[in-house]
């Protein structure tokens, strides 16, 4: 495994397996690599030649106030477990390599930046999508791998990689949980023992949710006012939104039908916390996914 911290050192050193036609995966990380992570590299792995992972914790996309600082960094770790999943390249960027003094292009995606989370974190998704873009180009890689757990992400990133024409295939995977429901998180790391009970209203509401579509519901302001309900039975969580929107524009809808997604975020004390499904109604099918064990 290559670990590398010049952007150009990658470039070339890529530049020989797109020459010969190998097939480059890509999944970019902020590190503190956890088992949803690892799901990704081992997608990349079974479906590429060489698998590169990028950890860099991007300061573009968080606010003033929010946890760039204390955001975990525990980077021999996760070396080893990058090893282990047999990735072939590691690239490590200081932040000063990629964002040299006068940096001033970014990439925003208009529409789908500014609602869900977008609205409470301004900006936070031109930093993402600037990050994106500066690794494809880097990279350049024919498949690149990003979770379903950050929903608008995915949506934003497939948005862009069609607006901007980059010859890249996105795919998205499942989200991975805790055997409890709650969805692995890098941020799960800041929760103390009372928080972490408390963080299971996420996927609780969302189950909710799901079990009232699949008893007939369809009125999206009815389900959410039952989910808000039964979140504010926590005490300790502050709602900051719950959204039923169509899963590929973001625009939210009064009836489920097609593909929709429930997103919501909230805070437990300080620590934000994001979670999601995606299900697909049809008058044919009524299924919605399995959210794990509740
Ligand atoms: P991050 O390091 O938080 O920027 O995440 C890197 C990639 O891992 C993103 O594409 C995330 O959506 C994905 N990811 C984060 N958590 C999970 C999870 N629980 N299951 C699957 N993928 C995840």
């Amino acid at each position: 495994m290559k670990i590398i911290k010049a952007p150009d050192k990658l470039f070339k050193d890529l530049k020989k397996f797109k020459i010969s036609g190998k097939s480059i995966g890509f999944v970019p990380t902020m590190g503190a690599l956890h088992a949803g992570h690892l799901s990704l590299i081992a997608q990349a792995r079974k479906e590429n030649k060489i698998v590169v992972v990028s950890i860099f914790v991007n300061p573009k996309q968080f606010g003033p106030q929010e946890d760039l600082k204390v955001y975990p960094r525990p980077l021999k770790k996760d070396l080893l477990l990058c090893k282990k999943e047999k990735v072939d390249y590691v690239f490590l960027p200081g932040a000063n390599a990629l964002y040299a003094e006068g940096f001033s292009t970014y990439v925003d995606v208009e529409g789908l930046s500014a609602v869900l989370c977008g609205k409470s974190r301004p900006g936070h998704f031109r930093g993402v999508a600037t990050i994106v873009t500066k690794l494809f180009n880097l990279v350049q890689p024919d498949v690149a791998y990003f979770g379903q757990k950050d929903a608008q992400q995915a949506s934003i990133i497939k948005k862009m990689t069609k607006d901007l024409n980059f010859p890249v295939k996105i795919k998205i995977m499942p989200t991975l949980r805790e055997k409890d429901g709650l969805a692995m998180s890098s941020r799960n790391a800041y929760l103390g023992k009372q928080e972490r009970k408390d963080a299971l209203v996420l996927s609780r509401a969302l189950n909710l949710a799901k079990v009232l579509i699949r008893g007939g519901a369809k009125d999206t302001v009815r389900i959410i006012s039952r989910m808000k309900q039964l979140i504010s039975k926590n005490k300790n969580a502050k709602l900051d939104y719950i959204a039923i929107v169509d899963s590929e524009n973001l625009k939210p809808l009064k009836i489920i039908s097609g593909n929709y997604l429930i997103a919501l975020a909230l805070n437990i004390k300080k620590v934000r916390l994001i979670d999601n499904f995606q299900g697909r109604f049809s008058t044919q099918s009524k299924s919605v996914p399995n959210m794990g064990t509740l």
